[in-house]
């Protein structure tokens, strides 16, 4: 039986402690899993945190654009699992965190249940996310917005500084 693999983009974001091990760490053990090969990294970013509590650090950001045979809410799991092994504590809703990892795209599917809704619902207000998405899948079209990535990005205002890119290959 020949396995479906879909194409889908995931963002990892960390803005406590070593910000670089965690995400190389989470990188290869997000990586590890049989259904999940590794189609492109984005750039590494610092980014000016966005909402939540102020006083927070910078992040680095990055998104990794996959071919998968998980389902959505494998897929999910798998992210929180690797969230969990670095010990991501969720106390206040965007408050700093040791690591994110969100589902942004997951082929052309829209997902809206309780515990996961794809593609994320505030993605194109972001240019934390759009900008490394861009690097991966500027072509791949939001399938609510109808748009590509690439356009929805341009769309945005830039302010200076809050996307950075700080290495070109990181992993
Ligand atoms: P945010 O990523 O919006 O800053 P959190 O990471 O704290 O906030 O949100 C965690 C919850 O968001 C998870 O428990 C998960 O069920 C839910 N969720 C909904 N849609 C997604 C998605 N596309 N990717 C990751 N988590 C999602
Ligand atoms: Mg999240």
């Amino acid at each position: 039986m020949t396995e479906v693999t879909v194409t889908a983009c995931v963002s990892f974001g960390s803005n406590i402690g070593d910000r670089y091990a965690t995400l190389a760490g989470a990188y290869t053990a997000f990586c590890a899993h049989p259904q999940i090969e590794p189609l492109a990294p984005s750039r590494l970013f610092e980014t000016a945190p966005v909402g939540g509590p102020g006083g927070q650090g910078r992040f680095l950001n990055t998104v990794l654009k996959i071919s998968s045979s998980l389902s959505p809410h494998d897929l999910l799991a798998r992210c929180m699992a690797v969230e969990q092994d670095f010990q991501r504590e969720r106390k206040i809703r965007w408050d700093a965190r040791t690591l994110d990892l969100d589902i942004l795209l997951y082929g052309d599917q829209i997902i809206a249940t309780a515990d996961l809704e794809v593609p994320h619902p505030r993605m194109h207000q972001r240019r934390f996310v759009l900008v490394p998405l861009a690097d991966v899948a500027a072509d791949m079209t939001h399938p609510i917005l109808h748009e590509s990535i690439a356009d929805l990005l341009a769309r945005l205002p830039v302010e200076p500084g809050d996307v950075y890119p700080i290495a070109d290959t990181w992993t």
